[in-house]
Formats: structure tokens, C-alpha cells, sequence
């Protein structure tokens, strides 16, 4: 039992994804489990039931309660379902996490071998539930502690790591998705297909090509690889605003007293403080429209920069009208652009963080960016069903693939995981049989029109009573007035004669 207790203990500490997955493939060596078997989840808990207690159990039980709520009608929702989320980000994760409590065996391609993102999301209320809700504070206690409401990246994407291997995900790092290609009538079966149950419908081409993955087959796809959405067959919208751009700097936390008394900043904006930035531009040629601080692993900043004081203060070397060319690599002196970050952050916390020194980001550089954000993307539908030789594939995005946000209003993760539930949601609706595929498409295509206008307010406050179904969680939706099949003919795109 020691032994066990103490791979539970890495696996809960892994901080990163090689000891993370290294530490569930140790737990299920010791208990003789194999690693991608949706049964991991049922068999720990046939353990608790009989007595034998560990320091998973409270995980478990949450997880368990979770689990239990009707939707998933106890995993056999979709249990038909193979399913291939692209992208190991906090959209797709979450995705892979409701699909497999469907009852769907999932499979996350990530591009990436580590989660290093330091950058820190402000969450919205329920999204701080819906992660206690999955055992969240069970695997790092010491989050959402009082009125703290911010999360970093790759901590976010480790707990949530963590709960997609417990239900059964295959999370393959390193593995970039290149491409979908249907399954031709006669082609031979890749080793893994009698797990899928037959023909399911398509292949995906990937980088290494020659993976293991590329011989399996699916029927749900889902689009979780962010802005650059690679999946085919989404027309995108691109909403282009006044020039704006973003810096983002990490800084060490030294754990000093010190550092703990300085105030966090959950978000200036000039139209509501303009003495704040007139000042600060007196003081330091800085001239921001925004800026945030939070106290997370790292001392994150991210700050909306005017152009004009970005040039004055030689951050920018010459004024081109294209932001592409404006902050191309050679137009930006990347020495000023960290003196820059460090004067806004000091003049910010009033100077209370001594030594300001970088973290380091994904590559080992200081971490430190400046981006343009002044075009915003976002698909025209969130999903299509493609029907080929009697067999039926839904296609769907989630997360920045399908909108992305405008980040100072923090709706990036919420809007994200409303959009994994609505897609969940589908996929029920689909595996269910009780209604036909262009009444299923037409009720994702309203719920969709729905989330561009979410905000923490007009939510369904009821939080505990959150699930799958759209209607516990948009009191606007109204499944009478949505759209009908007939308006969402072209989603579903079939070698079915008319
Ligand atoms: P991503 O986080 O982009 O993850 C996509 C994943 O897919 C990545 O891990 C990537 O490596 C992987 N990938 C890409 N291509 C492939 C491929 N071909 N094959 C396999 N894997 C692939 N949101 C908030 O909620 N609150 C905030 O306060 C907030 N602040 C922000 C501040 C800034 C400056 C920015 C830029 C964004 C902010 N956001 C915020 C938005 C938030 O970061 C995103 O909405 C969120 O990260 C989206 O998650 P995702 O999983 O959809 O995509």
C-alpha cells in the first residue's frame, strides 16, 4: 500500500506532463490496470467500496458524483463513440473529459510535450464550480482559496490532465494532427480497430506519420487545436476591431512576505481610471488602455499597449500600418520591449516586487510577448455530420477554434468549456437515436448563437445544477424558437441520396 500511496503522490504533485503521465502509468502498474482502460475509474472505486482505503478515495468520490448525474446515463450515453480531440488545451481537455463520462473512448492529440504556459485566466464563477466539481481542489488543494479567482494555463491543463486519465482518456503528447481522411470501403484494420468496434468512419494523418494513432478509426472529431483551427470544413468570420496590442511578462515568485502584501489587479481599463494611466504616462512615457496583475505560480502581467508609446519608447523601431509588419521579429528591439514590461509592472505593484527577473517560457527565453489581437476569429458553425457509406461522423470545435475571445474580457476558458458541454450535449443527442441528425444540428447551431452573448451575469446562476443539457446552463434558450433542420441542411453532409 505504501508503495501505492506514494505513486498517487506523484501523480497528484506532477506538475507537468512526462511525470504526470509517468506517475499514472506507474499507478496502474501497481495495480495491474491497463492505462487507457475507460474501466480505471470503475475499478478504483469497486476497491473504495470494499475497503480498501487510499488517498484517491476523495478524488474518486467526487468524481463518482459526478459521474452519477443522469445525463451520462452511467457511461453508456456514448458508448458507441471513438472520438479524437485535437489539442491538449484547456478546451480540449474539458472536452475529452465530458465525452468520456459519456461513455466515449477518447483519444487527445497534443502537439506540445509540455504544458509550460504561464500565462493566468481569470476564471468566471461557475467555471471555478465546474472545476471543484471534477475533483479539482482535491488534486491541488490549495487552489481557489478565498476570494482568489485566476488559475495558470499549464496548471489548469495538469488537473485537468489528470482527471481526463482517471476516466479513461489516451492523452498523446508530441503528436501533431496534419490532417482527416475517410476510411476507403476495402482498407485494411490498424491494430487497435477491434476496440473500436468496427468501422467508425475516419483516419487522422498526424506528425510522426507513422504513430499508432493514424491507424485507428473515429466517428466524433473535435477541433481543439485554438485559433488556427485545423480541421476542414469551417468557414471562419473575422471581426476586425481598432488596432490593439498585447503584452504578456511573467516574472519569478520568490515567495518573499514581501511580495504577498502587493495588491493584485483583476483589471484597470482607461475609461474607468483614466488618472491612473494619465499618471502613468506622465510618470514613464507608458501609455496603456488596460492592464492586469495576478499572484499565481509566476507574477503575471498583461497590459494593452498604445502604439504611439510603444515607438516613443523604442520598443517598436519604425510605424508600419500593417500590425503583421508592425510587430515583425525585426521591427521589435526585444531589450526595450522587456524594459518596457518591467517599468509598467513596477510602476503597477508600486515597486513592491523586488528583483523582477523573468520566468522562462516553453523555449527557456525570458518570458515576455507582445501580440496583435486587433482581428478576431470565429467559426460560422460549430459543427457538421458527415455521412458516408452508412456510417455518420460528427465534426465539431470548441474552445478558440470556434471562437475566439477578446481577452481583457476573461471569457476565453468560460465561453470555452460551455462550448465542450454544448458539444457533449450533441454528441448525447446524436448516440441517442432520439432525434434525427439535422434536428441534433439544429439545436447545437442555436445553443451556438447563444455564447458570443454570455457573460458571469446571464448564466444560469444556479451552478450546482450545471450539466450537459443547454437548458441548465442559458435561461435565454429556447429550444422552440432555435433554428430549425431545415435551415441546417448544408451541415450535414451526406452520399445519401436527397
Ligand atoms: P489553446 O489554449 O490555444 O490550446 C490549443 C492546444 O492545441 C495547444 O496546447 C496546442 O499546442 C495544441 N495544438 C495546436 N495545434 C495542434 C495540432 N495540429 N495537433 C495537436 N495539437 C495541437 N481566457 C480566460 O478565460 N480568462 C482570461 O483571463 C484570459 N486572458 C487571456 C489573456 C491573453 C493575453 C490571451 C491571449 C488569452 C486570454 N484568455 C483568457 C483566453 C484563453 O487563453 C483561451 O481562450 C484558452 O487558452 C483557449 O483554450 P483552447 O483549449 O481552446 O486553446
Amino acid at each position: 500500500m505504501g508503495e501505492l500511496e506514494a505513486a498517487y503522490d506523484s501523480f497528484v504533485s506532477a506538475g507537468d506532463i512526462a511525470p504526470c503521465l509517468a506517475a499514472f502509468n506507474r499507478l496502474c502498474e501497481l495495480l495491474d490496470l491497463n492505462p487507457c482502460s475507460p474501466d480505471f475509474f470503475r475499478h478504483q472505486l469497486a476497491k473504495r467500496r470494499s475497503g480498501r482505503h487510499w488517498r484517491a478515495g476523495q478524488l474518486l468520490s467526487v468524481l463518482h458524483q459526478k459521474a452519477s448525474a443522469k445525463d451520462y446515463a452511467s457511461g453508456a450515453a456514448a458508448a458507441g463513440c471513438r472520438a479524437l480531440v485535437i489539442g491538449g488545451g484547456p478546451c480540449g481537455l474539458r472536452t475529452a473529459i465530458e465525452l468520456a463520462l459519456l461513455g466515449a473512448r477518447v483519444t487527445v492529440l497534443e502537439k506540445r510535450d509540455r504544458f509550460s504556459r504561464n500565462n493566468v485566466l481569470h476564471l468566471w464563477p461557475f467555471l471555478i464550480e465546474d472545476l471543484k466539481a471534477l475533483g479539482a481542489k482535491k488534486l491541488a488543494p490549495h487552489l481557489f482559496s478565498g476570494p482568489i479567482d485566476h488559475i495558470s494555463i499549464k496548471t489548469l491543463q495538469c488537473i485537468l490532465l489528470k482527471i481526463a486519465l482517471l476516466l479513461g482518456v489516451d492523452f498523446l503528447p508530441g503528436v501533431g494532427f496534419e490532417g482527416m481522411e475517410e476510411v476507403p470501403p476495402s482498407a485494411p484494420g490498424g491494430a487497435s480497430i477491434e476496440d473500436n468496434g468496427g468501422s467508425q468512419g475516419f483516419r487522422c494523418r498526424v506528425d510522426p506519420p507513422e504513430h499508432p494513432v493514424a491507424r485507428l478509426e473515429f466517428n466524433v472529431l473535435i477541433g481543439a487545436d485554438g485559433k488556427r483551427n485545423t480541421l476542414p470544413g469551417f468557414r471562419r468570420k473575422v471581426f476586425r476591431g481598432k488596432l490593439a496590442i498585447a503584452i504578456t511578462a511573467n516574472f519569478i515568485k520568490r515567495g518573499a512576505a514581501e511580495e504577498s502584501q502587493v495588491q493584485e489587479i483583476s483589471g484597470f481599463s482607461y475609461i474607468y481610471n483614466q488618472k491612473y494611466f494619465n499618471d502613468l504616462r506622465q510618470a514613464t512615457g507608458i501609455d496603456l488602455e488596460n492592464i492586469v496583475y495576478y499572484r499565481d505560480d509566476t507574477h503575471y502581467f498583461v497590459m494593452t499597449a498604445k502604439k504611439a508609446s510603444l515607438i516613443h519608447k523604442g520598443v517598436l523601431l519604425r510605424d508600419y500600418d500593417d500590425p503583421s509588419q508592425l510587430l515583425s521579429q525585426q521591427n521589435v528591439d526585444q531589450d526595450k520591449l522587456k524594459a518596457y514590461a518591467v517599468e509598467a509592472a513596477t510602476y503597477a505593484t508600486g515597486g513592491g516586487l523586488a528583483n523582477m527577473e523573468f520566468a522562462a517560457n516553453h523555449c527557456g527565453s525570458e518570458d515576455v510577448a507582445m501580440f496583435d489581437f486587433t482581428e478576431l476569429c470565429s467559426a460560422e458553425n460549430s459543427c457538421q455530420i458527415v455521412h458516408r457509406r452508412g456510417q455518420s461522423a460528427i465534426v465539431c470545435l470548441v474552445g478558440d477554434s470556434l471562437l475566439e475571445p477578446f481577452w481583457p474580457t476573461g471569457s476565453g476558458c468560460a465561453r470555452g468549456f460551455l462550448g465542450a458541454l454544448d458539444c457533449a450535449w450533441l454528441v448525447k443527442q446524436f448516440c441517442s437515436g432520439r432525434c434525427s441528425v439535422l434536428e441534433a444540428i439544429a439545436e447545437r447551431e442555436s445553443v451556438y448563437q447563444l455564447l458570443s452573448q454570455t457573460t458571469p451575469e446571464t448564466v444560469s446562476q444556479k451552478f450546482d445544477d450545471f450539466g450537459i443539457n443547454p437548458s441548465s446552463r442559458y435561461p435565454a434558450y429556447n429550444k422552440l424558437s432555435g433554428l430549425k433542420p431545415d435551415q441546417v441542411r448544408h451541415l450535414f453532409d451526406s452520399d445519401m441520396p436527397e
